[in-house]
């Protein structure tokens, strides 16, 4: 799963396309994250708030920083 970050002032942007085992094509989620990494607000293709594909993304991208697969862009 590929994941980008961008940072916009205090909030962390992580996107990425989650596969679905309900759709054929996978899912885009974007997620928004406060500066303690906690999450605000999601949006996925499948227009459910806080869905099981924007938390499968969020428990994937905590697990990759504590691996330190991916680093946080900082000021
Ligand atoms: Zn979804």
């Amino acid at each position: 799963m590929l994941i980008t970050v961008k940072r916009e002032k205090d909030t962390f942007i992580v996107e990425s396309f989650v596969p679905a085992r309900c759709a054929t094509k996978p899912y885009h989620v974007i997620l928004f994250l406060d500066k303690n990494l906690r999450l605000k607000k999601t949006a996925c293709d499948c227009n459910t708030p806080f869905c099981t594909h924007s938390l499968r993304l969020y428990n994937h991208f905590i697990a990759e920083i504590g691996k330190g697969k991916i680093k946080l862009p900082m000021d």
